[in-house]
């Protein structure tokens, strides 16, 4: 007899398991989560941990604003640990006419609760002493963010998840999604098929590798992002605020040692998905940045390098829900860049659909595939501003 669940969930990164665990936690626990590599091993293990929760739009905020609450207190939630620390959030701008966005940002964090201030280049200075700010016109500091460690996080809620019934399959991956007479029942894996009334499409990166069959794709983008690590510098503190220029799309955040994790954000198509390579002709432009922005970096090396992929909708916002095309398959895709920080957000809205119809914690109604029905909308700008 084949083998039978009552969901199976496609993809063993932060995602996948945090819909295995929320679902667990509401009560459902026969469930199976096929992971084709091992845990984290996709896009979550290739990511720089980055927690904040300063967007423009109220939906962006709540799934942040979740994803915070739910990280800074993972031990009690999960029994496990996130490797969460706290630290500030810095994000700033090149020219005042930027500044409704942020007046925006903090008037909808204000909203949900949030602590958050406008500062000038002065105030700046004074939080953040080695950041050059004379080209700097405002900034927005938020109380809520930190990093985590993003592999902790999925290994975290699988640990959990287990302890509470689930199983956890890695070296599984699923070659398709059945669907009879437009119901899910199951997949195909290893040659044998595991049935299923429920299928989630957690597959990252790879998630048009399950919804092509089924009649469908996502306008997603596959960018590969670099990042480089600098050594401590002796007289920085390894605590100053995680940073991000959105004009220069150029971010980072301090290692507990000091040393700098820099993010220069360039669109590049990815083209291997399973091992993207550093690029080595990309670090003296991330260089180039960091030392521009914090001069004393100029006095230390790269210590560490790394590439991953990202993926990312027309409008930088997560594909959430049902499908038309199959009753019974979800999709929980294209996390545009801050799948971590939103992980737990989205574990809970997927468990809420699937068990009782609706995301009741969070609205993410708008967040359904049928937005992009009518053709690809143009390109919104995300939290970059230009
Ligand atoms: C360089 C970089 C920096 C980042 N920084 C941040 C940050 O600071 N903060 C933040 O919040 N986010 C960040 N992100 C984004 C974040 O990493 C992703 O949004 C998140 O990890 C997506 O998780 P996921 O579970 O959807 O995908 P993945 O982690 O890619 O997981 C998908 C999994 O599905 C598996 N899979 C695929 N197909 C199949 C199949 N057919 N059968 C079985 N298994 C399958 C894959 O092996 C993979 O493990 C960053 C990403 C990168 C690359």
């Amino acid at each position: 007899m084949s083998e039978r669940a009552e969901a199976i969930i496609v993809g063993g990164g932060v995602i996948g398991t945090s819909i295995a665990f929320h679902l667990a936690q509401r009560g459902l626990t026969d469930v199976l989560l096929l992971e084709r590599s091992h845990l984290a091993s996709g896009s979550t293990g290739r990511s720089v941990g980055i927690v904040e929760t300063t967007y423009g739009t109220r939906v962006n905020v709540a799934l942040a604003k979740r994803g915070y609450d739910e990280l800074s207190h993972f031990p009690s939630i999960t029994g496990e640990s996130a490797d969460f620390h706290p630290r500030m959030y810095l994000e700033t701008i090149a020219e005042r006419r930027h500044l409704p966005y942020l007046e925006q940002a903090a008037s909808l964090g204000r909203d949900a609760g949030l602590h958050q201030t406008l500062v000038s280049p002065e105030d700046i200075r004074n939080l953040f002493p080695e950041l050059r700010v004379d080209d700097v016109a405002a900034g927005l500091v938020t109380q809520e963010a930190g990093f985590c460690d993003p592999h902790s996080v999925a290994t975290g809620y699988a640990a959990a998840a287990k302890r509470l019934g689930v199983r956890i399959r890695t070296n599984a991956a699923v070659e398709r999604v059945l669907v009879d007479r437009g119901e899910v029942t199951g997949v195909r894996a290893a040659a044998q098929e595991v049935r299923a009334p429920v299928v989630v499409n957690a597959a990252g990166p790879w998630c048009n590798e399950l919804n092509r069959p089924l009649g469908f794709e996502l306008p997603v983008d596959l960018w590969q992002r670099q990042i480089f690590v600098t050594t401590p510098h002796p007289e920085i503190p390894a605590d100053r605020p995680l940073y991000i220029d959105i004009t220069g799309r150029f971010y980072f955040r301090q290692e507990l040692d000091g040393g700098f994790v820099l993010g220069l954000v360039e669109d590049v198509a990815a083209r291997d998905l399973a091992s993207p390579e550093t690029d080595w002709e990309f670090k003296a432009k991330a260089v180039a940045a960091a030392v521009h922005r914090v001069p004393m970096l100029a006095e230390t090396s790269i210590a560490n390098a790394w590439s991953g992929i990202v993926t990312f909708t027309p409008d930088q916002l997560p594909v959430l829900g049902p499908v038309r095309e199959a009753k019974g398959f979800y999709l929980a895709n294209g996390m545009s860049g801050y799948g971590v920080m939103i992980s737990p957000a989205v574990g809970l809205a997927l468990a809420e659909t699937i068990l009782d119809g609706g995301s009741r914690t969070i609205d993410i109604s708008g967040l359904g595939y049928e937005r992009f029905r009518g053709g690809r909308p143009a390109r919104d700008a995300g939290l970059w501003l230009s």
